[in-house]
């Protein structure tokens, strides 16, 4: 494969934003695809408007790009089809196949010797309740495609839950999840290029509030085991796929032992850190992967937190004087729920890692779905 002069991003918001600065350090030129006038990707990339079923824009969009890549999961079946033809489209139609339902997901797991939590598909009253007899409650019930940050989802204590539950999902096909009693989210990021070469970056630890990831920390203080582990997973599925491009894992710890909760086939949240924390950036990966180039070294450079900008940017000066903060702006319109930057502090100590990430926090005004600012 030669290496590519145009890379096109399905999708045009801050994954595609992030891409093409990686790319353009790299020498290669970015046009961005969305729906909306206003995607933010538009700030580093050329953006072609249109919607995902506009074949003809989508053809044109093609043509004008040596390789196609995307930044979201959700990638409709007939857009694919409408470039596919024209190019090379990584990663593959099956990785999004897999990760954009959530059954296909759970199969293609166990398929892999991915160890999971127990689950049922769900397609209205009866199943419903036959899984909450079988697996018991707590649980949390999913939309099995389209939703993300926690939208789609309904966390079940009783059946008073799950009956009013059923009542707003109707027939719709859902996954009934146990609720896994895990001690932390963590996640890997790995990547494969088109040689079969396979990069893991260390593991990250996670916090969610409301289903929105607000603070990644890598590598996160887990066993050479548990690294292991989180190693073997990403290794058998990037091998299944035959991957091309960055994946995420998201995995829940329970006493030591790793639980893949879902896959993201692209650059993720949990791995923004890398673009400060990391000797190559999971964007920079991602493009090398995608372009046909040999990959990056992926090993941490200190210890990073990363912190999430959720529906308000606080003052411009949150940073002034923090030399080992950056600030991501990715001028995004604020709204709650939104995840409109992020704040990423990087240092060779830990400890001080987290306490100038911990004073920064404390400043931030994020704003999550509902109203209400939350600290
Ligand atoms: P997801 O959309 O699957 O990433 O879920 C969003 C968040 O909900 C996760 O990051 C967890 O904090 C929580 N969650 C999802 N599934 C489960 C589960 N089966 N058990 C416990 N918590 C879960």
């Amino acid at each position: 494969m030669n290496r590519p002069t145009t890379l096109g991003i399905l999708g045009g918001g801050q994954l595609a934003q992030m891409m093409a600065i990686a790319a353009r350090k790299l020498g290669i030129k970015s046009v961005a695809y969305d729906p909306s006038r206003d995607a933010c990707a538009q700030n580093h990339a050329k953006l072609v408007v249109g919607s995902y079923s506009d074949t003809l824009t989508l053809e044109r969009f093609a043509d004008s790009v040596d390789v196609v890549t995307y930044e979201f999961e959700n990638v409709p079946t007939e857009t694919v089809r409408a470039i596919g033809g024209a190019r090379t489209i990584h990663p593959s139609p099956e990785a999004l196949r897999v990760s954009s339902d959530r059954i296909a997901e759970k199969e293609f797991f166990t398929k892999c010797g991915v160890p999971i939590g127990p689950y049922r598909a769900i397609n209205g009253g009866d199943s419903l309740r036959k899984a909450a007899d079988e697996l018991g409650l707590p649980a949390v019930l999913k939309s099995c495609s389209g939703g993300y940050d926690g939208k789609g989802q309904f966390l079940l204590h009783t059946h008073d839950e799950l009956e009013n539950a059923l009542g707003q999902i109707g027939e719709a096909p859902f996954i009934y999840e146990a609720f896994v009693p895990f001690e932390r989210e963590l996640s890997v990021i790995a990547c494969r290029n088109i040689f079969g070469d396979i990069k893991t970056y260390p593991i990250s630890q996670n916090t969610h509030q409301h289903g929105i990831l607000v603070r990644s920390e890598a590598p996160a203080a887990v066993s050479d085991e548990t690294q292991q582990q989180a190693i073997t997973i990403a290794t058998s599925i990037g091998e299944a796929l035959k991957y091309v491009g960055v994946f995420a894992i998201e995995l829940f710890d329970v006493g030591g032992k790793l639980l893949a909760n879902e896959m993201a086939p692209r650059v993720h949240n949990t791995g923004h850190w890398t673009t400060e924390g990391a000797e190559t950036s999971q964007f920079e990966n991602h493009v090398r992967a995608v372009s046909g180039m040999e990959l990056g070294p992926t090993e941490a450079v200190g210890h990073s937190v990363m912190l999430n900008i959720i529906g308000a940017m606080p003052d411009a000066d949150i940073v002034d004087g923090i030399p080992n903060a950056h600030l991501h702006d990715y001028a995004k319109a604020p709204r709650a729920g939104r995840k409109i930057g992020h704040i990423t502090i990087n240092s060779e100590n830990a400890d001080e890692c987290r306490t100038t990430a911990a004073a920064i926090q404390a400043r931030l005004r994020n704003t999550m779905p509902g109203g209400g600012v939350r600290p």
